[in-house]
């Protein structure tokens, strides 16, 4: 017999800044001890445990393997995104703060390629329209609404939080798996798609890098911090969650 248990639902381990979430399959029949994990696609982790196995040790046997989940995750994710590669050209649709835009590629005299929101358009000139040219200025486009974003949220953030950290250096990294980090010295890394998802998401990733400032971990504390701060962060980081393939299609 099969069955997950509703009270167990809630299954997770940290690794790196990612969160995995799986579920338990309990199996009486399953030798003491031996404790099976599958990686299905598009990206379930499902673990069979013994009946009595404790929480402690099934948490400890996805720990011991969270390199192996992890990596098998990442490769559905690419696995994924080639089924769908953007073509940079008219008529795709583009994300910018968690809307629709419809792509329009303007073949235009012009010293520089250019890229503006306009109504339900995000329209790029340039002299060449090849799809190499309107993905380099579009990704510079993306870079430079980031840096504006991210800078304005992280300063609303800091204003809010009641320990008063000093405003931390800020770089931009293209990410496949990553929103942000927080270095030990306190230097964060924000993931220059987040800017394609909408603003509350986009603040739940920030704070919860400002959260690392004082707390370097993902402990009780850190938690605590996330919920006095922004008692909705699960449903932020679970829409996050959802629109993650979307975002990260490059
Ligand atoms: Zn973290």
């Amino acid at each position: 017999m099969r069955e997950v248990l509703p009270h167990e639902a809630d299954w997770s381990i940290h690794y790196g800044e990612e969160i995995i979430r799986f579920a338990v399959r309990r199996q009486p029949q399953r030798h003491r001890g031996s404790i099976a994990i599958h990686v299905e696609p598009p990206g379930r982790v499902v673990v069979d445990a013994p009946h009595d196995a404790s929480r402690p040790t099934v948490l400890a046997a996805v720990r011991k393997r969270a390199r192996w989940v992890h990596e098998h995750l990442a490769s559905f994710r690419r696995r994924h995104l080639h089924v769908l590669p953007r073509e940079y050209v008219s008529g795709e649709a583009v994300m910018y703060l968690g809307r629709r835009y419809r792509l329009k590629v303007i073949p235009a005299d012009v010293a520089e390629a250019s890229v503006k929101l306009c109504g339900n358009r995000l329209e790029v000139r340039s002299t060449d329209p090849a799809p190499a040219m309107v993905r380099a200025a579009m990704e510079a486009w993306y870079r430079a609404r980031a840096r504006a974003v991210f800078a304005k949220g992280i300063d609303d953030m800091l204003a809010m939080l009641r320990w008063k950290p000093a405003a931390p250096p800020m770089r931009l990294q293209a990410m496949k798996i990553q929103w942000g980090s927080c270095s030990p010295a306190g230097r964060l890394t924000l993931n220059p798609w987040l800017v394609k998802a909408p603003r509350d998401c986009i603040d739940y990733v920030i704070l919860h890098e400002l959260c690392h400032l004082k707390e370097h971990n993902h402990s009780a504390r850190f938690f605590r911090l996330m919920d006095r701060y922004m008692p909705t962060w699960r449903q932020r980081k679970a829409r996050l969650d959802e629109l993650a393939e979307v975002i990260l299609n490059q």
